[in-house]
């Protein structure tokens, strides 16, 4: 049975499963002015922070006062016991390295060298059993009204359009800023290198975007004009670390495979040594399997065999496409028919899947989209002097569909428009106004919100006359 709060109590003696602690910590559910470390020290809690999409500590950004020191910011992890600390290898892993609280069930001390330790058994606001019940429908991901953003009640006060608005300002100053580095990185490099260079960072995906970029950094070195999509993949797999250790001997499904990419990678090899990236700069943790860059090289390989591929998205871009249709058609200039072993397979341990599985999914497709494709094509237009393409590039920006929720936007939307959906949110280019809020105002303030500018740009704005 899986260890939901509902599962909880079997003895109200008995620690809580460690989600139950989490969602107690997310919502507070504390006697909040009796707080002790296990060593005696008053805590006072003036934000629990927000929970971590992306591994790493539980909960990131809290801002908490341990004893008479001033109240500071840093990250939180939940245990049900202090020995987690090292057990679970947080005393050696730099991601746990801005943690001040590491909140626990059990009233134990913290170890030597950890952070201070915050019990939590003798200081729930109720029962285990009640708080199992109370809060069996709440989600870790839905953050409690109480610590929604200062700006959240000035947006929610705009009306629908103006709301709209600002997101299309905001949007704008990012895909601006996109167009730049690429204008930026074209003049240094070249039209086609900027372009690669953005399709290898978007294949990244947030945890790998930097040794996607560095091995399209080197793209010329490892390239030699016209090859096939198998040995771009032995080479790619080959420069990244990821190519695993052996070559198997057993005949077993896509051991073929691995061996034909063996085989020219190491004949390779040598001429290649100077581009060689460690395994270890890759992150796998919290990675959907999709995501995989094994996965992701594959795709690239595919893209590099194509030469025309730049020329393709150009001709893309000129041709008239139905809103609708926009997302569909991309795809189709940048989708992979088949491959033989990717099609079937998320990594080369994986078991083959019982269906092929498309190596390009939609909301990657968005992802390209708004982040490499729309602010190359624009720049260029720009640069040429061409208005038209440039007013066209800039109406497929604003009618792209929205991309699949993730949790960076169901925070963004909780924290800042206080909602689980939004009508504002409608289109790709409003999620990237509002996660350009988050970069622009979020990222320079606290989780309290101090000394942010946008309440009061929210207030301005709402004054404005806007023609709806
Ligand atoms: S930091 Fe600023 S933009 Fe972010 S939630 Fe708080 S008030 Fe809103």
């Amino acid at each position: 049975m899986p260890e939901g709060p509902e599962n909880v109590l079997r003895d109200e003696n008995e620690a809580p499963p460690e989600r139950l602690l989490q969602i107690i910590w997310c919502h507070q559910r504390l006697r909040r002015d009796r707080l002790r470390t296990a060593d005696g020290q008053a805590v006072r809690i003036l934000h629990p922070g927000f929970v971590s999409v992306e591994g790493g500590p539980d909960f990131r950004g809290a801002v908490v006062q341990i004893g008479d020191a001033a109240p500071r910011a840093g990250d939180v992890e939940i245990d049900l016991r202090a020995g987690g600390w090292r057990a679970h290898g947080h005393d050696r892993n730099p991601d746990f390295k801005h943690v001040l609280l590491h909140v626990v069930w059990e009233d134990t001390r913290a170890l030597p060298g950890a952070p201070p330790v915050l019990p939590l058994s003798h200081s729930l606001d109720a029962p285990l059993g009640e708080l199992g019940l109370w809060l069996k429908n709440e989600s870790l991901r839905a953050l409690p009204e109480t610590f929604r953003g200062q700006c959240c009640v000035a947006l929610r006060g705009l009306d629908e359009t103006r709301q709209g608005r600002l997101l299309e300002a905001a949007a704008h100053v990012r895909f601006q800023a996109k167009a730049e580095q690429f204008r930026a990185r074209a003049r240094h490099a070249g039209w086609e290198q900027a372009l690669w260079e953005g399709l290898f960072r978007a294949l990244g995906y947030k945890r790998n975007v930097w040794p996607m970029q560095n091995l399209a950094e080197s793209r010329s070195h490892w390239t030699r004009g016209r090859e096939s999509a198998l040995t771009l993949q032995a080479r790619l797999l080959g420069l990244s670390g990821l190519l695993p250790g052996e070559c198997p001997r057993a005949s077993g499904d896509g051991a073929g495979y691995l061996r034909r990419l063996w085989d020219g990678w190491w004949r390779e090899r040598d001429e290649f040594s100077n581009h060689l990236l460690p395994r270890s700069v890759w992150r796998f943790h919290g990675l959907r399997p999709a995501n995989h860059p094994q996965r992701r090289l594959a795709l690239a390989a595919h893209w590099l065999a194509d030469s025309r591929l730049s020329q393709k998205l150009e001709d893309w871009c000129a041709v008239e496409i139905p809103d609708r249709k926009l997302s569909g058609s991309l795809r189709n200039v940048l989708e992979v028919e088949h491959d033989d072993f990717w099609s079937w397979h998320w990594t080369f341990r994986s078991p083959r899947l019982p269906a092929p599985q498309p190596l390009l999914g939609n909301s990657r497709v968005t992802d390209l989209a708004v982040n490499v494709v729309l602010p190359w094509l624009w720049t260029r237009a720009a640069e040429g002097g061409n208005e038209k393409i440039r007013q066209l590039i800039e109406h497929r920006y604003a009618a792209w569909p929205p991309t699949q929720d993730n949790s960076l936007l169901k925070l963004a939307r909780q924290r800042l428009l206080g909602v689980g959906r939004s009508r504002a949110l409608r289109s790709a280019s409003a999620q990237q106004g509002l996660i350009q809020i988050l970069r622009d105002f979020c990222e320079h303030s606290n989780a309290l919100c101090e000394n942010c500018r946008f309440p009061e740009l929210v207030r301005g704005w709402s004054n404005l006359g806007i023609q709806t």
